[in-house]
């Protein structure tokens, strides 16, 4: 009779390590735990996405090139839609770009404390992930990274700008200095560019070894999953070659073109999140026992004493955070989503019973 099957040990020696992406469900009345837009639709624009719907066939298979998408956000970017690959979030997009140019014995490397995605993608495609600590102020430890860089001969870095959790953007010049010495491939991922309005897109046409990648989940579509990634064609066509042929479903390529078309509601909010990000940081800033970190997303790091205590006190008000817990370089940070007005005050009217006035 056939003994049982250790599947443990059939796992790719990469993914057995690997725990699956967790998102916690803890119930909650505000949200300000996934750097969303906290903003729903407005109410005519479900109808419009409808429209538009009926007039596709949801028994076809969704247009494998996305093309009406892509045209759309090549006039937004002034690049070529040949330039442009999207994906089911930019999730798909990095996992994409490892496929194509990871694999066994290949090293990835990125700051660290960074998005999650770059490591765990690394992971589960075979590739080994080199986290180089963040120096003073969340900034890039350039000669840290160009030691590890030298040492461990990466083929693929990633850089998020801004950076996540920390929300700053690196220093322009040292992520140019990368950009230029590196030899393979840079991954610059710009999902809070409409909230740094920062960018790297303008070297597209001279740096060949760049990828941008953009994302429409902070702005208000979080829901879609599109992803965004740009490069020069020759890289985008080899990235092609990996993509599942309809990797972004009919429904998502619908709404995202509906929304784009008609987007300046967005702009309206985008400003609003900006000027209650600095609201939010400058009176935390006045707390004691709370350091908020300036940024440049639509989040706010913040460290604070016993940031349990406020985790839970926040979440008995219905409020929702991010918590790093209490071990790891994190220890006690909380990452706070910015959200409406009314929700940043019910936030910040908590910390306040916690931390007295009068801070730093
Ligand atoms: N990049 C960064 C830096 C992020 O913080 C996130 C979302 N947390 C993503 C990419 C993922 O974006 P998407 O929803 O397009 O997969």
């Amino acid at each position: 009779m056939k003994g049982s099957i250790d599947f443990q040990a059939l796992l790719r020696p990469t993914v057995r390590d690997l725990s699956p992406y967790v998102v916690e469900k803890i119930e909650h009345r505000i949200k300000m735990d996934a750097n969303e837009n906290p903003y729903p639709w407005p109410p005519d624009l479900l109808n419009r996405v409808m429209e538009k719907l009926e007039r596709t066939h949801l028994n076809r298979y969704p247009d494998p090139s996305a093309e009406e998408l892509r045209v759309l956000l090549a006039g937004k970017y002034e690049v070529r839609p040949s330039q442009i690959m999207v994906g089911n979030g930019s999730d798909e997009l990095i996992q994409y770009i490892l496929l194509a140019f990871g694999g066994a014995g290949v090293k990835t490397l990125s700051p660290v404390p960074t998005f999650a995605m770059y490591e765990i993608a690394s992971q589960a495609t075979g590739c080994e992930f080199i986290g180089v600590p963040l120096g003073l102020d969340f900034d890039l430890d350039l000669a840290a990274m160009r030691s590890a860089i030298e040492k461990e001969k990466p083929r693929i870095l990633f850089l998020a700008y801004p950076n996540n959790p920390t929300g700053n953007c690196f220093r322009a010049e040292s992520v140019e200095a990368l950009l230029q010495e590196f030899e393979g491939i840079v991954v610059i991922d710009e999902a809070y560019f409409d909230f740094s309005r920062r960018s790297f897109l303008p070297r597209l046409k001279e740096q060949e070894n760049l990828l941008i990648m953009r994302t429409l989940s902070k702005i208000g579509l979080a829901g879609l999953r599109v992803g965004i990634v740009i490069g020069q064609e020759s890289l985008i066509q080899m990235i092609s070659r990996v993509r599942l042929p309809y990797n972004l479903n009919t429904f998502s390529q619908v709404a995202a073109v509906v929304v784009l078309s008609e987007d300046d509601f967005i702009d309206g909010q985008l400003e609003i999140l900006i000027a209650e990000r600095e609201r939010v940081f400058l009176a935390l800033a006045a707390m004691k026992g709370i350091l908020p970190y300036p940024s440049e997303a639509n989040f706010i790091l913040v460290r604070a004493e016993d940031s349990q205590r406020l985790f839970r006190e926040l979440l008995s008000r219905g409020i929702l955070v991010r918590s790093f817990g209490t071990s790891g370089p994190l220890r006690n940070h909380l990452r706070v989503t910015v959200g409406r007005p009314e929700e940043n005050d019910l936030f910040l009217e908590t910390a306040e019973g916690l931390f007295r006035k009068g801070g730093r």
